[in-house]
């Protein structure tokens, strides 16, 4: 029998940009929607087009992403038309593949925080998906407090529903927007909706409120719901969203739902999904839950004793599914051969290829564990495990040395009178027999540093011309003896593609230093730079 296929909807940028402490820049947006469109979702609503600068400014042009990109907004404003609110205007200009509406389903908000009439507002839904596709979009409406305003008023609820539907819309959204329904009251309600409204017409949109969003998001499919709507690592205002991170191997891996459908996100993209995660965190500076279910540190550790011996002997004792498969890995003993296997699979996700039975496999394994023990974070920073496994393996060249850089920062007065800070930096380094001086100003000791070194480099210069920095984060992280300063970069070169490397010391400058000249170097071993 064919599978059907169920649709993913990621709210990251919007819904979950509503996480207490979480201020996603353009840049971060732009990251998050090319890192979710390689995982292959289907749906990514980028955020709210006028509504704030960098939302507008992400939806000023064309994206040009596999995944059906959506701008969030308000269906129209009651008592106004369609063609004279500024802010559906602003909805319709988007360059967005898809619109989704938010409208009110509950009739006691439509009475109390909208102000107007139930004929009203179901008008203002049929207007606005009326416009929408006029504009040739593909349009989705949330039905905000469905499951509270369906257990207050079916028949009204299901109305609202039923008006965009009807006029064409693609999917109709059931939103657990307070986040207290349980399965059992989402499964019936969806049941309901589901004879009114095709199935495969139908999403859900929940809240973790009881800690069972993904339950909630389940229970819904079980219903007949085809489409999850979700946030990566279940990011989201007060508990979050439902966790797409959770949802998709579930879906992918229990049979129950893998033996019935589909969902855009390859066997091969499930295996970069704990990377997903992971990143995710990385942008956000904040430490991975190790808990965390399928990709988290601990989801897949196991102590000594009787567990880890018989997961020795066949994992699947221990295991529900295989940790390779979400691109997690086994943690039992740390023996030198699941050590081994580890490295070996970082070196092919890098793109070096070594013979498995290579002796200097064993030299690596043993200085990434020293080094990941001081602070370093690999698994974040592919650049510099790869110069790590480069320089232990022996290929990579000295081009430069500096002999000695010097950073000062200065507050002073500037001729307006006001106090302004800066930082200068001069750096000395040898390229060849040449020593090269150069000296920068920046807005920060380590923009200083930066603008230096890549100054001038001699004959490597033109390799780096094209090097941009696109973000600099800072985590200080406290170790037995005291604490020390992790220091990750993102770099850009003219041809788009991006790297992370990573410093670690007690001091800032020294770890930034580390990260700034780990992202030259593999800027001059990707470009074949001459020894
Ligand atoms: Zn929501």
């Amino acid at each position: 029998m064919a599978k059907e296929r169920l649709y993913l909807f990621d709210t990251t940028l919007r819904d979950g940009a509503q996480t207490n402490g979480v201020d996603f820049t353009l840049a971060d947006k732009l990251a998050i929607a090319n890192m979710l469109d390689g995982l292959g979702i289907d749906y990514v609503e980028g955020g709210y087009p006028g509504a704030n600068p960098a939302d507008t400014e992400l939806f000023a042009k064309d994206r040009e992403l596999k995944t059906t990109f959506t701008a969030f907004g308000m269906t129209r404003r009651p008592g106004r038309s369609a063609s004279n609110d500024p802010g559906l205007a602003a909805l319709l200009e988007a360059h967005a593949d898809a619109i989704c509406f938010v409208a009110k389903s509950w009739d006691y908000h439509v009475k109390v925080a909208l102000k107007t009439t139930e004929e009203e507002n179901l008008a203002s839904i049929r207007d606005s998906v009326r416009a929408a596709k006029a504009k040739g979009r593909e349009v989705l409406l949330d039905c905000e407090h469905f499951f509270d305003g369906y257990k207050a008023n079916p028949k009204y609820a299901l109305a609202c529903a039923k008006a965009a539907y009807d006029e064409g819309a693609r999917w109709v959204v059931l939103c657990d927007t307070n986040g207290g329904a349980l399965p059992h009251e989402i499964e019936e309600i969806v049941a309901k909706v589901c004879k009114v409204i095709p199935g495969d017409h139908v999403g859900i949109h929940a809240h973790n409120d009881t800690e069972q969003a993904v339950a909630n998001s389940l229970a819904a499919v079980r219903a007949g719901a085809r489409q999850i709507q979700g946030t990566l690592n279940g990011l989201g205002e007060r508990c979050g969203n439902a966790n797409l991170v959770s949802l998709i191997p579930t879906l992918k891996l229990k049979k129950e739902f893998s033996e019935s459908f589909d969902i855009g996100v390859s066997d091969a993209a499930l295996t970069r999904l704990a990377q997903v995660s992971h990143t995710l965190d990385e942008r956000l500076n904040r430490a991975p839950d190790r808990h965390a279910p399928y990709v988290g540190e601990s989801a897949f550790a196991t102590k000594a004793g009787i567990h880890a011996s018989a997961i020795m002997k066949d994992p699947a004792t221990y295991e529900h599914v295989k940790p390779e498969t979400v691109g997690n890995k086994r943690k039992v003993l740390v023996s030198e051969q699941a050590g081994r296997s580890n490295v070996l699979a970082e070196l092919e996700r890098v793109g070096l290829k070594v013979d498995k039975n290579d002796a200097r496999i064993g030299r690596l394994l043993e200085i990434v564990k020293e080094r990941e023990a001081t602070g370093y974070a690999y698994e974040a920073a592919d650049a510099s495990f790869e110069l790590l496994a480069r320089r232990t393996l022996g290929t990579v060249p000295n081009y430069f040395g500096v002999i000695q850089f010097d950073v000062n920062v200065e507050q002073r007065y500037n001729a307006k009178g006001d106090r302004v800070t800066v930082s200068m930096a001069v750096v000395k380094v040898k390229v060849g027999n040449e020593n090269v001086i150069s000296a920068a100003e920046g807005n920060g000791p380590v923009n200083a540093l930066d603008q230096a070194l890549r100054k001038d480099l001699g004959k490597y210069q033109k390799y780096i011309d094209g090097l941009k920095l696109t973000d600099y984060r800072v985590r200080i992280l406290n170790s037995g003896t005291g604490a020390v300063t992790r220091v990750l970069i993102e770099s850009e070169d003219e041809q788009g593609e991006h790297w992370t490397t990573v410093g670690v010391s007690p001091n800032i400058i020294d770890a930034s230093f580390q990260a700034l000249m780990d992202s030259i170097i593999y800027k001059l071993v990707k470009s074949g730079a001459p020894a």
